[in-house]
């Protein structure tokens, strides 16, 4: 599979008309070929239409045949080989092994998924059986399980340029619940996206699915992207970016005349709460392992710990002390585009020039196109309080330790946050009373509350969510990260009194899927016969 700049609208691989785009070299700046034609919005018409009549057969395939699509996604994905690591490494700047990495994660990802298909549980179906003797009215018969809510536009992210890209999680998720996908490439990673593209689009035609059950377009987000969400066959968003963007979509999606969801996952600062016990004992290992996870990936991750909050004195001291010293030592790494590593330098300015703020650290200055050079910063509880600016995300490896006066202005401090996908608690056992009273305020403001550790490396798993009230995201009912993400694009559908011979597979009274039931309230494990 060659990169030969296509849109891919179902089947047809064609060279879109509304201008030419490149990618560049992250670490160069420099051009690469080809060069990419982006859609128009009679593109995005024809392939909201081929999405719209793929929906109604793709959302009925049987649990095996979508599993083994997502499977076959994977496997297409792998067979690209080094072409795509080596274009990926190019265009994202990121190292080989984090890239590979991450294509590991995709296919994962993608088989995970296909469990989940095979498993049917996501399906949720629930059996009321109907009760004509009762007394004083008999009881219809009730059947309910989930489908997919309909075509999904994905974009995909900058920083991610597989496992929240193409083929990333929204795209998998949004699969497997049965929902075509079209994807807005992201302008930063194109040649990757689009080989990935063609390895969903082969997927479609080696497993016989619909071919409008996936579609690439290439183009601008205020023309193409928004335009796929104005849509009236688009029925959910899945967006990872910026709040700027993903605020602009959920006023888009909600002003259509049918609002539709949208899952924008923007921004979040991640406090991380340094409680007194561990401060004192290991205050400086903390801050080593604190300076790993800020300038991991240049600190492109939506989890990178923006934020550290302890009480002051001397173990506090000892602390930020250390973590200059490991800073200091860390070198600027390149950035994903030059617009991220603007919009990176700009944050770090506006902290630097702060009256309030101090600068304690900067990383290893290097030469070459778009650094990013680290940076941490010191306040005081007061100031933070006082200027909400503070509380804005930096895109990269800045992060600003607010020094408290007590624990109760700490947690006062986390009354006052916005709401975030995780907060990191470091405490040792002589710390739990104290944790315990911080409990329920960083359940109400976070996705996810971990100990002794840092929000970045986020498990693909069962139990994970990476979500989170706004505006870490737009919709904290949800996780954009492991297979509760599924819930996103499902929907549920009662059936009352429907004859067996109209009824979905899953809810046949000899349930032929072998689905878990909700039997009259009662979980019932794969009824056969
Ligand atoms: P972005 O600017 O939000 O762009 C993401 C996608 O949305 C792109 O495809 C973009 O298309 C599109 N888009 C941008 N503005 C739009 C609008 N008004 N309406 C519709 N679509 C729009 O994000 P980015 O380029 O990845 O990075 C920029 C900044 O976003 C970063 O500096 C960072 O602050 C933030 N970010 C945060 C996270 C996170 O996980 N928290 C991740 C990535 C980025 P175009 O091709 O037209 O730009």
């Amino acid at each position: 599979m060659n990169i030969a700049g296509n849109l891919l609208i179902g089947q047809s691989a064609r060279r879109g008309t509304n201008g030419v785009s490149y990618a560049l070299d992250a670490a160069s700046g420099e051009r690469l070929e080809p060069g990419f034609g982006g859609a128009t919005l009679e593109d995005v018409d024809t392939a909201c239409a081929l999405a719209w009549a793929a929906f109604d057969v793709f959302r009925e395939t049987s649990l095996e045949a979508r599993a083994e699509f997502l499977e076959t996604i994977a496997a297409n994905i792998l067979a690209l080989g080094d072409v795509l690591v080596e274009r990926c490494v190019a265009e994202s700047g990121l190292p080989r092994a984090r890239v590979e990495g991450e294509r590991a994660r995709t296919v994962g990802q993608l088989r995970m998924f296909a469990g989940v298909v095979r498993a049917g549980d996501f399906l949720e179906a629930r059996v009321d059986p109907a009760q004509p003797e009762r007394k004083p009215l008999p009881r219809a018969d009730l059947r309910m399980r989930h489908i997919g809510l309909g075509p999904v536009a994905v974009f995909g992210a900058s920083n991610f340029p597989l496992a929240f890209s193409v083929a990333g999680g929204d795209t998998a998720s949004a699969f497997a619940a049965g929902c075509p996908v079209i994807v807005k490439a992201h302008a930063a990673h194109p040649g990757t996206s689009e080989l990935v593209g063609m390895a969903v689009s082969k997927a479609v035609k080696d497993c016989g699915m619909p071919e409008g059950t996936f579609s690439l377009l290439f183009g601008s987000g205020r023309e193409i992207g928004q335009g796929l969400v104005r849509d009236p066959r688009i029925k959910a968003v899945g967006f990872t970016g910026s709040r700027h963007a993903g605020t602009d979509l959920m006023a888009i999606a909600a002003a259509r005349r049918e609002p539709i969801p949208v899952y924008a996952e923007m921004s979040s600062i991640n406090p991380v709460l340094l409680f007194p016990h561990a401060l004192e004992q290991r205050g400086e290992a903390i801050a080593q392992s604190f300076v790993q996870s800020l300038t991991l990936g240049a600190g492109q991750f939506c989890t990178n710990p923006g934020l550290i909050l302890a009480v002051e004195g001397p173990a506090l001291d000892r602390f930020v002390a250390a973590a200059s010293e490991a800073l200091v030592r860390a070198p600027s790494a390149t950035m994903l585009t030059p617009g991220i590593h603007r919009a990176f330098e700009t944050g770090v300015s506006k902290f630097a020039e702060h009256p309030q703020v101090q600068t304690v650290a900067r990383a290893q200055p290097a030469a070459g196109a778009h650094k990013g050079q680290g940076a941490l910063f010191l306040t005081s509880a007061a100031a933070f309080r006082e200027h909400a600016e503070l509380q804005e995300e930096i895109f990269g490896a800045a992060s600003l330790i607010v020094r408290c006066p007590d624990l109760q202005t700490m947690l006062a401090l986390i009354e006052s946050l916005e709401g975030q996908l995780t907060a990191a608690l470091h405490i040792d056992e002589a710390d739990y009373a104290a944790a315990r009273s911080f409990l329920p305020a960083l359940e109400r403001r976070v996705g996810r509350v971990l100990v002794n550790g840092f929000g970045t490396g986020v498990e693909v798993s069962h139990a994970m969510v990476h979500g989170g009230p706004y505006p870490s995201t737009a919709d904290g009912r949800s996780t954009s990260v492991g297979s509760l993400a599924i819930r996103r694009y499902l929907r549920p559908v009662s059936y009352q009194d429907m004859p067996e011979a109209l009824l979905p597979e899953a809810l046949k009274a000899a349930n032929p899927w072998k689905v878990n039931w909700l039997l009259d309230g009662k979980i019932e494990i794969g009824r056969c016969g």
